[in-house]
């Protein structure tokens, strides 16, 4: 599994041969390695929730691509009024296999405008990650924790619209990956945080892999 950050909370998932993307906001986000238009191959696209800073660019890539998009009901349709008839409507609960991938979406504290705001699970080869998508801190990630047994599990740590670096050691946990990346901090100036400082306080309950836009983390 090869995972690639491209800035704020969107990432490209390389595994089992297939290209997945989540909450790919590109444009507009001041640390995105590559813009929208450079996604030239795609079979997934993961949305967590409708704001801007997660929809991003799902639409046109998946236009391009021909990728399917993978989200909660609601979004699903706001895909098929954008012209998208590919789409794969779920909501938090039971998995679904979508090109052989397994994905699940889980439950998050936040808000949206276009259905609920999730995260999610990815399971392929044996792997398993988590993105927790926009959320705040909840006891039931120990349930995501028992539940999926996450490899890696990328959480927000910026604070304010999310999970501090605080809270976020708190969801370590109660999730207990063996890895965890951070996301959701430093695109902007509102949500500064020091992921140094977050990878001191995890310890060793988890491995903390800071990645810079562009970096792949390989598991
Ligand atoms: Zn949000």
């Amino acid at each position: 599994m090869k995972i690639t950050y491209l800035g704020h909370s969107a990432v490209k998932v390389e595994v089992s041969n297939k290209i997945i993307y989540i909450d790919p906001f590109l444009s507009g986000n001041p640390k995105a390695p590559i813009t929208a238009d450079q996604i030239t191959s795609a079979d997934i696209i993961i949305i967590t929730h409708d704001h801007g800073d997660h929809l991003g660019d799902a639409f046109s890539i998946a236009k391009r691509t021909n990728a399917w998009i993978v989200s909660q009901y609601e979004i699903t349709v706001l895909a098929n009024e954008n012209g998208i008839q590919k789409v794969e409507p779920m909501n938090i609960g039971g998995p679904i296999s979508v090109e052989g991938i397994k994905i699940a979406l889980t439950p998050a504290w936040h808000t949206s405008q276009t259905g609920g705001p999730t995260g999610v699970i990815v399971q392929a080869l044996g792997k398993t990650l988590y993105h927790a998508g926009d959320t705040g801190l909840f006891s039931d990630m120990k349930l995501i924790g028992e539940l999926y047994k996450p490899d890696i599990a990328l959480l927000p740590i910026g604070g304010r619209f999310t999970m501090d670096i605080y809270q976020a050691v708190k969801a370590v946990e109660f999730i207990r990956p063996k890895y965890v990346i951070p996301i959701h901090y430093n695109t902007f100036d509102l949500i500064k945080a020091d992921p140094e400082e977050f990878k001191k306080l995890v310890g060793n309950l988890s491995q903390v892999v800071i990645l810079e836009p562009g970096e792949t983390f390989n598991y």
